[in-house]
């Protein structure tokens, strides 16, 4: 197949293989509701606060948890059943944190007890964030960073596109693709939702051209004269990334230290508008999501909408099981998801996929000396120096990688990806950050 290098990009960057065959194609399947749910009650921003109590009886889609402040949000009963307790349980990061247990009702047909739609022409932008936070709603992409947040623009600023973001840069990961094939007209009134708040004067949608039948159900669905594009852009790696995708779209660049707004883009994942399509038009919060099930341990690979909660245990059982040779399983996509010590943890607001591993895949070669062959530095879509920052990291200079710009760095490993001597570079990276984070806050609690 002769490649479109004639499509738009951004500079720098990797180019892994995709693996997306094994589900791009597979429609969205329902997983079966099961006896037991977990929902951590920080899923995005601050924890919430419970709103029910122990021994309680809920409904699907009533609030359990509400927002405390302004970067949280709520938190919604993903069936009805009866509230367990509020004891710690295994997040998928390894820590134990206060969730809410849930027992499934086993004799409810598990509707959803709908809110009050809302028409969002009515509302002020005050009264729109504040119902996108009671929603539940984050970005779907990943980060689970609260929506509402990008929608509280400070007073001056103007947002000229609203983009979104159809990339699913991360291998193995299908379920952006297949919620733009199935559900294309709700990520577009998703998207006509928040750009008639946001008075943005067009619309951007930016899909990876390994998507084909995506681009073709947007496509369908924008009507005549709407200032809506989509835009096929190379498949390249991490160009879901906010500040990569609008640099492929535009040709312009977001500079070290500012935000998308700052060069008046507001940027949101494809799922992100259906959910608040269905949170504005049909009553719905968040409570379940799509979670792309993959990885040659799998034994089949699915992609499924899940109510949150459901473990990663039973989501698997859902798909077969895994086979006898796995030995690593990550949440997320293979460049920045997280291997997880245990499937007994719950699927969040965030999980975009469960991806199971065998040895050949995680098999890492034995490390070598740096070569300085510069292959790190022109995967950085950042334009950092990886090579410096790892060594920099291995010494533990911290002053001078902060000085190098090392808190720049989005950890997307496209340098570890890139380098021939097997140096774990965004490890390194990775550990350092935490230890600055760690270390400005012991300062600014001295001051
Ligand atoms: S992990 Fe950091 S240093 Fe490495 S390529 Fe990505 S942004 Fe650059
Ligand atoms: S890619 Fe690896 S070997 Fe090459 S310069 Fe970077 S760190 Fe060194």
């Amino acid at each position: 197949m002769k490649l479109p290098f004639t499509l738009r990009s951004f500079a720098h960057g990797v180019h892994p293989h995709d693996h997306k065959q094994g589900t791009e194609h597979l429609a969205t399947e329902h997983m079966p509701f099961v006896s037991r749910y977990v929902l951590p009650l920080a899923q995005g921003g601050k924890p919430a606060v419970p709103v029910v109590g122990r021994g309680e009886g809920v409904r699907r889609g009533q609030r359990i948890a509400a927002a405390d402040g302004f970067v949280s949000t709520d938190l919604h009963s993903p069936v009805d059943g009866q509230v367990l307790g509020f004891d710690r349980h295994r997040h998928p990061s390894g820590e134990l944190v206060p969730c809410v247990e849930l027992q499934a009702d086993p004799f409810s047909a598990q509707e959803v007890s709908a809110h009050a739609t809302v028409d969002p022409d009515g509302l002020d932008g005050d009264a729109f964030v504040a119902h996108v936070q009671r929603g539940g709603i984050v970005g779907l992409g990943g980060a689970a960073f609260p929506a509402h947040v990008k929608y509280k623009t400070p007073a001056g600023r103007v947002v000229e596109h609203f983009v979104l973001n159809g990339c699913e840069c991360e291998p193995y990961l299908t379920c952006d693709h297949r919620t733009m094939v199935e559900r294309a007209a709700d990520v577009l009134r998703g998207a006509r939702i928040v750009a008639g708040q946001l008075g943005a004067k067009d619309v951007h949608i930016g899909v990876e051209h390994n998507k084909p039948d995506a681009v073709a159900a947007l496509r369908a669905n924008v009507r005549p004269g709407e200032a809506i594009t989509i835009t096929p852009l190379q498949v390249k790696y991490p160009q879901g990334a906010e500040k990569m995708l609008i640099e492929a779209l535009f040709g312009v660049e977001v500079p070290a230290g500012k935000l998308p707004l700052d060069v008046g883009c507001v940027v949101n994942n494809v799922g992100t508008m259906v959910a608040l399509a269905d949170w504005f038009d049909r009553g719905v919060p968040l409570i379940e999501r799509v979670v792309t099930v993959s990885g040659p341990g799998v034994r089949r690979p699915a992609n499924v909408r899940v109510p949150l909660g459901t473990s990663v245990r039973e989501l698997l059982a859902h798909c077969g099981g895994t086979l006898p040779e796995t030995c690593e399983m990550v949440m997320g996509g293979p460049m920045m998801g997280s291997a997880l010590a245990s499937i007994d943890v719950p699927v969040l607001k965030g999980t975009s996929g469960v991806l199971a591993f065998t040895a050949a895949e995680t098999a890492r070669g034995s490390e070598y000396g740096c070569l300085k062959c510069g292959r790190c530095l022109d995967a950085c879509a950042n334009f950092l120096n990886p090579s410096v920052l790892a060594r920099l990291a291995r010494a533990g200079e911290m002053k001078t990688l902060e000085a190098n710009f090392v808190m720049d760095c989005m950890e997307c490993g496209a340098c570890s990806f890139a380098c021939p001597s097997n140096i774990p570079i965004v490890q390194l990276i990775r550990v350092a950050k935490s230890a600055i984070r760690d270390e400005r806050r012991k300062e600014a609690g001295k001051s």
